[in-house]
């Protein structure tokens, strides 16, 4: 485990921490994630007006960027999971909490099903950086270097915004198989590998060697990402188990944002090296 309990000793989070999950939606209407959503300030619900004038009508709690509405309901499962390990809330009667119980996720949609297209994830980033989030959890990748992609982490890194990104999960050596955005070097990136409840690296279990990508100098920490229960998007009241560098990186994010809450006026470079 991740020693969790200890920090929770120091703190739990804060709502004045904003955690961007750019991924498959979240469903915000989830029992354990409803009052942990970001909530826009700027903008009434459902007048038709982009009231706070950031190019998005009715975006209470998020962005999607596939359908360029306001409206990032997860219908794939992927994002939800993230986001109830990140921040679900400590509520009665509930069988999941997050690693930060009080922080405030923003809903950044620019994946389907199976595939997403780098120009929405791109936008995915820029909406986030714009409407104030301090940390983006990036539980993506494939593809080949993008030096558009690469400039909008950049971007994000110049507003003093931390990136988590999942390491991959081909088994293979990132220092020699480059998986992006996790080897962008970019110094306010944080590459995610996955291990298991033996802390170490993990193994998806198919038998054809497949597990956490891993990498000496382009991997930078290891968490959880085997058995990990968390909630999904099939209905308010639905969790279930997935494994992936996907679900480690959520974890690191968790804790980025707890150290955010207790150390307010960090740096970047501040939040990083405690994090590492
Ligand atoms: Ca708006």
């Amino acid at each position: 485990d991740i020693g969790a309990p200890a920090a929770w000793d120091l703190t739990t989070g804060s709502r004045d921490v904003v955690v961007a999950v750019i991924d498959t939606g979240v469903r915000y209407t989830h029992r354990d994630l409803a009052a942990q959503m970001w909530v826009n300030p700027g903008e009434t619900p459902g007048n038709g007006i982009d009231d706070d004038n950031n190019g998005v009508v009715d975006d209470i709690h998020g962005f999607d960027a596939i359908t360029r509405s306001g409206d990032p309901m997860d219908g794939d499962d992927h994002g939800t999971h993230v986001s109830g390990t990140i921040g679900a809330a400590a509520n009665d009667g509930n069988p999941h909490v997050g690693v930060a119980w009080n922080v405030q996720i923003m809903a950044c949609r620019f994946l389907g099903a199976l595939w997403g297209t780098t120009a929405d994830g791109i936008d995915c980033i820029g909406y986030a950086m714009t409407n104030g989030a301090r940390i983006m959890n990036n539980s993506w990748g494939g593809g080949p270097y993008e030096q558009a992609l690469y400039d909008a982490i950049a971007a994000t890194r110049d507003a003093g915004m931390l990136f988590v990104a999942a390491a991959g999960n081909d088994g293979t050596d990132n220092d020699y198989i480059p998986h992006y955005p996790s080897n962008y070097a970019i110094d306010n990136l944080i590459s995610v590998a996955a291990i298991d409840r033996a802390d170490q690296l993990a193994d998806w279990g198919f038998g054809d060697g497949s597990g956490s990508n891993f990498g000496r100098t382009t991997v930078h920490l290891g968490a959880p990402g085997k058995e990990i229960y968390s909630s999904v998007s099939i209905s308010d009241t639905a969790y279930d188990v997935f494994q992936g560098t996907s679900m480690a990186a959520p974890h690191v994010t968790g804790v980025a944002a707890l150290v955010c809450s207790l150390y307010h006026g960090d740096s970047l470079t501040e939040l990083r090296e405690r994090l590492l």
